[in-house]
């Protein structure tokens, strides 16, 4: 059974094992999420900034203030996403 990968789910990811991840590219679960959810993609091209500034995943340290509110404002966005998903039902009507 594949699993589910939320976008919390892969932040947290990302945050613990970042330069693994994104260096080797070596979590296909990641990459399909980053692919199809702008927001975590955001959130990777920012930690991957990081982690070329400081040299390694090892040394990025990030604050638990600046991980909540990275997080609450996914979250935020992903309810958004949702609730306009629920608004128009023919999809592929984004404007
Ligand atoms: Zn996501």
């Amino acid at each position: 059974m594949k699993e589910e990968m939320t976008c919390e789910r892969v932040m947290d990811l990302l945050l613990e094992r970042a330069g693994e991840i994104l260096d080797a590219e070596s979590e296909p679960l990641v990459r399909e999420h980053l692919d199809a959810c702008a927001a975590c993609a955001r959130w990777a091209e920012t930690l991957k900034a990081a982690i070329r500034v400081f040299g390694t995943a090892a040394r990025v340290e990030v604050p638990a203030s600046l991980r909540r509110r990275v997080r609450e404002r996914v979250m935020a966005e992903t309810e958004k996403r949702e609730s306009a998903d629920r608004a128009s039902p023919i999809p592929g009507e984004e404007s």
